[in-house]
């Protein structure tokens, strides 16, 4: 989400009359888009803030609606800061910066965290990193509130697209030259505009003139649906991708989690996904060392690992994000022997992954 925000922030400024560039020796002003889904990420941004000459410094995204004027203090060289729904101002306000830098008596900070709703032509500015592949926002923002997720505090209440307005914007996309795209959203299955839900809109997408190959990220299990793999084995330019976050194997801290769904659920999903979609991959994001997670908790997410045989699991220690529900909880789970069952559930997922290659290589 943050790879495609970057692009619209740069297409927007292009469309103002600004030249972008990778290097920063050549920069004027400097964007920081932000993250804040872990600690690790906003660390790098503080050091890599502090470090930073040019002369004129941005925060958008994540942080940004997480710290707000705080960033001021926290980085006093920072000049403006814009949140996720805010990113269409960014240029009138650099040019607001510009004007006043190097006057001591004019020069001022500016924030702007506080829309509702991004416009839709946002979208359209085509400015795209990769000249084949695009991604597609559908919807943004997030009402699930797993326990230990930051995003629907930062990112906003659920919205979605209109399915028109997606199809236009892909359709410009092919006429670029773009034949693959990836359909983007904190949880795409949840899908639902006027009478279209994420199963329609695929079919739509499936049915665009010109595109090759779509596929989707991320997806929720309690939004996934047989309807959905029915639907998608039907659609002859999915590719066959399915990214499922199952996050633990343990219903007891899935409850905790506020993940809505069971362990059976889940092992259900992935069998009917694996018969229904042939040779499709599944992949997967796993928390290890939730608060008052157990052996047998962690046990129960081995063995789920083990049964279902991922493509790709991403596997990452819990650290406490503010403001969340599981900040109430005691991060109890030490950190060695958080390590030590990430280091076992990596080693397992490696030896799964290796065996999977090496079937595909014969
Ligand atoms: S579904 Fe849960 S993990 Fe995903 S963005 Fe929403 S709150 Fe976060």
């Amino acid at each position: 989400m943050n790879v495609r925000d970057s692009e619209v922030i740069c297409g927007l400024l292009q469309k103002a009359g600004y030249k972008i560039t990778e290097d920063e020796q050549k920069a004027d002003a400097v964007i920081f888009n932000t993250c804040s889904v872990r600690q690790h990420a906003e660390d790098k941004v503080w050091s890599a803030v502090g470090r930073c000459k040019v002369g004129i410094i941005g925060i958008s995204g994540c942080m940004a609606n997480n710290y707000r004027e705080a960033i001021f203090e926290k980085a006093p060289r920072v000049d403006f800061v814009v949140g996720t729904r805010d990113i269409a101002k960014i240029p009138a306000i650099l040019k607001e910066i510009e004007r006043h830098k190097g006057n001591p008596l004019l020069e001022k900070k500016i924030y702007e965290t506080d829309a509702e709703l991004r416009e839709d032509e946002i979208y359209h500015t085509g400015f795209h990193l990769d000249d084949k592949h695009a991604f597609v926002v559908i919807s943004e923002g997030c009402e699930n509130y797993c326990a230990y997720c930051v995003v629907p505090y930062v990112r906003g209440t659920l919205h979605f697209r209109d399915h028109q307005d997606i199809l236009k914007e892909i359709k410009e996309d092919i006429a670029k030259g773009i034949s693959k795209i990836t359909l983007l959203g904190q949880n795409v299955n949840a899908y639902k505009y006027k009478d279209n839900d994420f199963i329609g809109l695929v079919q739509l997408v499936n049915s665009v003139k010109g595109l090759k190959e779509f596929g989707f990220i991320t997806s929720h299990p309690k939004d996934t649906s047989l309807e959905l793999f029915k639907a998608l084995a039907e659609c002859k330019k999915f590719n066959k991708y399915l990214h499922l976050p199952v996050q633990s194997g343990s219903d007891r801290i899935l409850k905790l989690m506020n993940r809505g769904y069971t362990r059976e659920f889940y092992l259900n999903l992935a069998a009917s996904y694996r018969r229904i979609i042939k040779d499709g991959t599944l992949s997967t994001d796993i928390i290890i060392g939730f608060p008052s997670e157990t052996e047998k908790d962690f046990q129960d997410t081995y063995n789920l690992v083990n049964d279902i045989q991922f493509d790709k699991a991403y596997i990452f220690k819990y650290s406490v994000r503010p403001n969340t529900k599981a900040a109430e909880f005691t991060d109890d789970v030490e950190k060695a022997e958080k390590e030590r069952r990430h280091k076992l559930i990596l080693d397992l997922q490696k030896s799964i992954s290796r065996k999977k290659n090496a079937k595909k290589n014969n």
